[in-house]
């Protein structure tokens, strides 16, 4: 596909994820892997039988970048992820030491920023 063509798109994902960052409540959803294509909007969990190793999400920030946070306890940095209605909340914050930097809490599916 032409580049010009996936300016439209990128810009519909954009606006998508300033809602999410303001306005919308993020949802869970289940993959077996990580996204290639993540929708705005969703946390997803990559895992199996309801154990989950991997939460990912784009940035609320804008800049598209997917975030991936360790779920695992064996590991760190990790997070603590509460499901509750399809609505998550991960512990602690998030915080890109790198690229945008972006720091947020996802709490009962919104974004907080810090
Ligand atoms: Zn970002």
């Amino acid at each position: 596909m032409p580049k010009w063509r996936s300016i439209p798109r990128r810009v519909g994902l954009w606006l998508r994820d300033m809602y999410f960052a303001r306005w919308g409540r993020y949802q869970v959803i289940e993959d077996e892997d990580l996204p290639d294509d993540a929708i705005p909007g969703k946390l997803y969990l990559v895992g199996e039988d309801g154990r989950y190793w991997i939460a990912a999400m784009r940035c609320p920030c804008g800049c598209s970048t997917l975030l991936e946070m360790n779920l695992l306890p064996d590991s760190e940095p990790v997070w603590a992820l509460r499901v509750i209605d399809a609505t998550p909340t991960l512990q602690p914050s998030v915080w890109r030491k790198d690229g945008c930097r972006a720091h947020f809490l996802l709490r009962n599916g919104r974004i907080v920023w810090c």
